[in-house]
């Protein structure tokens, strides 16, 4: 399957993703992990890309479109994946759109995770990553990892994100409304849009994710 995951920043998209790119088998490709890969990594993407995201801004479509196309070209996408914060603005669903018809492909589905604003912000506020590899995610109160301050993946350390800032947040949810909402409409007009009640533990959504996912190919 090929699916994309939509939200605004903090709705558990990372988290959600993990579960379903382990259970449909497909990898789980994130546009905000490959970034801070190259951060961590010192490449010059990962130094274009950081000033962007210190300021909450969207990193630009001459960047990102190709790192994103290039990652769905690897061999383990061949069969599927889960994209995870791309595309994010009306051109990257155009150029992703451009993409897939180019390689005889289309989306499954967007599943658009719905969180009310404050728990957004609660959930963004805890939240912990790990340095080794920020796709394993935690929170401080929600989804504590077993010892503190340790990743129970492969104990690596955890930190809190520069970008989870409260002005940085600030700026980061206005973004998603002006530039990432509109693709819902966008995708509403090709009725791929599932919209996937994102309260709850993580274990429920998965399951409101699947049994949705389950019932587009009945
Ligand atoms: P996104 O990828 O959409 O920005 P994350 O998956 O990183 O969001 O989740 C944001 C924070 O919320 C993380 O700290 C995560 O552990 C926590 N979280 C995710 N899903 C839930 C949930 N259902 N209930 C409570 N906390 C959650
Ligand atoms: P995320 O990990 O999805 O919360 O993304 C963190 C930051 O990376 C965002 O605030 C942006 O600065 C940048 N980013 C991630 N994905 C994209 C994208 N598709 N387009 C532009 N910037 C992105």
């Amino acid at each position: 399957m090929r699916i994309v995951l939509v939200g605004p920043p903090g709705a558990g998209k990372g988290t959600q993703a993990a579960y379903l790119a382990k259970n449909l088998a497909i990898p789980h490709i994130s546009t905000g992990d490959l970034f801070r890969a190259n951060i961590s990594q010192g490449t010059p993407l990962g130094l274009e890309a950081k000033s962007y995201m210190d300021a909450g801004q969207l990193v630009p479509d001459s960047v990102t479109i190709g790192m994103a196309e290039d990652r769905m070209g690897h061999a383990d996408a061949a069969n599927g994946f889960l994209l995870d914060g791309f595309p994010r603005n009306l051109g990257q669903a155009e150029s992703l759109d451009d993409y897939l018809k180019g390689h005889d492909l289309k989306l499954d589905a967007v599943l658009d995770l719905e969180v009310p604003e404050d728990e957004v912000v609660k959930r963004i506020a805890g939240r912990r990553i790990c340095r080794k590899d920020s796709s394993h995610v935690f929170h401080a109160e929600y989804n504590k990892p077993e010892t503190e301050g340790v990743c129970d993946v492969c104990g690596g350390e955890l930190y809190q994100r520069d970008d989870d800032s409260e002005d940085t947040v600030r700026n980061r949810l206005e973004v998603y409304h002006t530039q990432t909402e509109p693709i819902i409409d966008y995708y509403k007009a090709q009725d791929l849009v599932v919209t996937i009640p994102a309260l709850g533990k993580v274990s429920e959504v998965t399951e409101r994710a699947m049994a949705a996912l389950k019932a587009l190919s009945e």
